[in-house]
């Protein structure tokens, strides 16, 4: 509590000293407006498509790019006028970007957030090819692209940093020098960083060497720049920011502030406005810092300010601004009743900003909360691996004055492994934070994604803790919560029935060679051919969502007694006598029970990686039922296994994902334990560290350093115990 004091009282000096003008219009004439007609949007996926959805509003006509592996996307579809780039990478190639923008007539690009939004250079050479960058001065994206030179700006204008070294030298004893002075926990970060990634937390000296070293590939592979920072490292931190915007006319108003501590890998997943349990003086307090920091550097357009707020203590700290539109503005744009796209193309245009701060707190004042679910292609059980591919189904919830849902993708398409795995963001507001949460965990129950891992089931459980609802958030929050978050239900018997259904109804149809096929390839089954009323049995296994757990298989009897209707038998549970039908074009399967009406969509999954290292499966498929998703396998029976020769790779470490080997922490013949690290691989320019999901001997190191792998393909291979078909069936 005195730190609370003190900082505030620290505060309230600063901003003496600084004299902050209550912000109101200047009066300049309106003739300095120069209206955008025609823009280019230098971005992709939902990003892109959200701003050109607020140009078409304003009937500013909309170039848009694309690259050979986004030919198909939805932004690249989304306008009459899109120019091919080619290669993955070409949506950093500014040069090319802006001469495109001229040839297209285009006044304006916007850049979206990532790619070249936040490069100086670019913003400049637009400038300077006669082009709004709809985005602040170059000069502004320049001092607070660095995060050790911005800090020097933020110091100087009396807004608080974090303890810690961004100087020049970066002799990596000296730094460790540094870090014995900060005192341990220390944070490494590339100075250059963004997106979570170059960061690493080192708890003690012995650790500093291997952490730098680590930190520093990971910046050099993602930002081409190695140039490091130690600070102190908050151990139960929040994550706050501020939304500022600011015209050309000296006007700079707060949009209120977001709260993301729901992190991983330093990177958002939640988002939320009003922040919970936050004082409302040191809610004003960083909001006029995030306003001080914006000024000093003559910040025009939107920025975001982030803080790390000290939860043990009450203080705040700058931690980086971010030059550009974020990922989470819809948040604000919920709480404020605003279109920031639109604010970002008035002040490009030279206009004033639409709001006060005084029409800006009102407004927040009415509007209750907001949330931002960040929906990812990736695995949590897989300490969050990012994942690819196509699409097969994908179902949101329907939007609404207070559900919105901001998307890149439809049905079909494909998360590319070349960019960044959000398939959607989904934002709800409601008048209370509860309400708003509540809202959320609705939404996200209707939301139905099959191919890649995603991270929804996740989201639910989060939505569901009590210490979430209750407020209680900071970035550690995952973590701490892990066995809670991270131990889903099994299925109930009801999805083994509802599989057994579909996969009888369909050998139904298709012996009787009429209606369209659900699963993409026919089932075998223990219990022999022909029409129904034979009895049949499958078993089926839940798919482990980490790649390790053994499934277990469970037995689903079934018998057909009328033209559907059937008997079936799951676990010791008998259902007489249901009625059940499949309609293929919503993929539905919807059964009447004696009580109850089950209505599941039923998606077959042509490969799964992760089941294929325990067992064959004939069919893999994902079910939606109840709100909750499942993933379930048809196993193969022993002997078929043998018959279509299937290769045991139970001994195997598979890739999870497209990857290439970084380094290899084992060599053959080595004795290993569960959870020692086996390969370190990158994918998505993100690392990660394969540990071994046994105790084992090391039989075969599949890869080396610098192949490429594909999923599913074996990394390391183990001595296998030699086990006798025999000795299994021996119990
Ligand atoms: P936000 O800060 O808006 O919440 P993220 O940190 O999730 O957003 O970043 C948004 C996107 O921009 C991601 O694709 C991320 O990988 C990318 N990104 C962010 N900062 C940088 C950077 N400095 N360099 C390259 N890409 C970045
Ligand atoms: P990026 O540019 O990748 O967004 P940031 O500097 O904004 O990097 O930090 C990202 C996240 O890392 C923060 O949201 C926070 O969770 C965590 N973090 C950053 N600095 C610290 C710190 N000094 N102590 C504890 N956590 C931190
Ligand atoms: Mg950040």
């Amino acid at each position: 509590m005195r730190a609370i004091q003190k900082s505030r009282h620290l505060s309230r000096h600063i901003l003496k000293a600084h004299a902050f003008p209550h912000v109101r219009y200047s009066s300049v004439a309106t003739s300095t407006i120069k209206p955008l007609t025609s823009i280019l949007i230098a971005n992709r996926g939902e990003i892109a498509l959200r701003v050109g959805r607020t140009a078409a509003e304003y009937g500013i006509r909309t170039t848009t790019l694309y690259t050979d592996p986004d030919a198909r996307s939805q932004h690249a579809l989304s306008s009459p006028y899109a120019v091919n780039l080619g290669e993955p990478s070409a949506y950093l190639d500014g040069d090319r970007i802006i001469q495109i923008a001229k040839e297209q007539g285009c006044q304006g690009i916007h850049p979206g957030y990532g790619f070249l939004s936040e490069n100086p250079t670019f913003a400049r050479k637009c400038t300077e090819a006669g082009l709004t960058f709809i985005g602040p001065p170059w000069q502004a994206i320049e001092s607070m692209g660095s995060k050790s030179e911005s800090k020097n700006i933020m110091t100087a204008a009396g807004v608080p940093c974090i303890p810690g070294y961004h100087g020049s030298n970066q002799d990596p004893e000296y730094l460790k020098n540094e870090a014995a002075k900060i005192s341990y926990p220390v944070l490494l970060k590339a100075v250059k960083g963004g997106g979570g990634k170059g960061m690493r937390i080192v708890n003690s000296p012995e650790e500093f060497f291997d952490q730098l070293a680590s930190a520093k590939s990971e910046a050099r592979n993602s930002f081409g720049d190695e140039v490091m920072l130690v600070e102190k490292y908050i151990t139960t931190p929040r994550h706050i920011e501020v939304q500022v915007f600011a015209d050309k006319h000296g006007n700079c108003v707060a949009l209120g502030e977001r709260d993301c501590s729901i992190q991983r890998r330093h990177q958002k997943i939640l988002e939320e406005s009003p922040a919970p349990h936050l004082n409302e003086e040191i809610r004003q307090d960083i909001w006029e810092k995030a306003r001080a920091a914006a000024l000093a550097v003559k910040y025009e357009g939107a920025g975001t300010v982030e803080f790390i707020f000290d939860n043990d203590t009450g203080e705040f700290f700058f931690m980086e601004m971010n030059t550009r539109l974020q990922v989470e503005h819809p948040v604000t744009e919920m709480v404020t009743g605003e279109d920031l796209v639109r604010w970002q193309l008035i002040v490009a245009e030279g206009g004033r900003l639409p709001l006060t701060q005084d029409e800006v707190e009102q407004r927040i004042k009415e509007r209750g909360a907001a949330i931002e679910a960040r929906i990812y292609a990736e695995n949590p059980d897989m300490n969050f691996i990012p994942d690819s591919g196509i699409l097969l189904h994908l179902r949101s919830p329907k939007p609404s004055s207070t559900v919105r849902i901001d998307a890149g993708f439809v049905t079909g398409d494909e998360v590319s492994s070349h960019y960044d795995p959000m398939i959607a963001k989904l934002i709800v507001q409601g008048p209370t934070r509860k309400a708003a949460i509540q809202k959320l965990h609705s939404a996200l129950e209707e939301y139905e994604v099959a191919g890649p891992t995603t991270n929804i089931e996740f989201l639910k459980r989060i939505c569901v803790s009590p210490d979430f609802i209750a407020g209680n958030v900071e970035t550690g929050y995952i973590q701490k919560h892990h066995s809670e978050l991270f131990t889903p239900e099994p299925p109930p018997p009801e999805v083994y029935a509802q599989a057994a259904l579909g996969l009888i109804l369909q050998e139904i149809s298709s012996f009787q060679g009429g209606g369209s096929d659900p699963f993409a390839t026919p089932p075998v089954t223990a219990a022999g051919f022909g029409t129904g009323y034979q009895l049949r049995e499958y078993n089926l296994v839940e798919v482990a969502a980490d790649g390790k757990t053994p499934p277990i298989p469970t037995t689903a009897q079934i018998l057909q007694t009328a033209p559907s209707k059937f008997n079936i038998t799951v676990a010791g549970q008998t259902y007489q006598n249901v009625a059940s039908s499949f309609t293929p074009s919503t993929s539905t399967l919807t059964t009447f029970y004696p009580h109850t009406r089950l209505s599941t969509t039923i998606i077959p999954i042509p490969s799964s990686p992760p089941l294929t290292s325990f067992a064959a499966a004939a069919t893999t498929f994902t079910l939606f039922q109840g709100g909750r998703q499942y993933r379930l396998a048809l196993a193969l029976p022993k002997w078929a296994e043998k018959a279509l020769g299937v290769k045991d790779e139970t001994n195997s470490v598979l890739a999870p994902m497209p990857c290439k080997v970084l380094r290899v922490e084992v060599r053959e013949g080595e004795v290993v334990k569960r959870d020692q690290p086996l390969v370190v691989i990158e994918s998505m320019k993100m690392e990660t560290v394969i540990r071994s999901p046994v105790d084992g001997v090391v039989g075969r190191v599949v890869h080396g350093v610098g192949d490429l792998c594909k999923a599913g393909t074996a990394l390391v291979e183990f001595v296998s115990e030699e086990k006798e078909e025999g000795n299994d069936e021996k119990s």
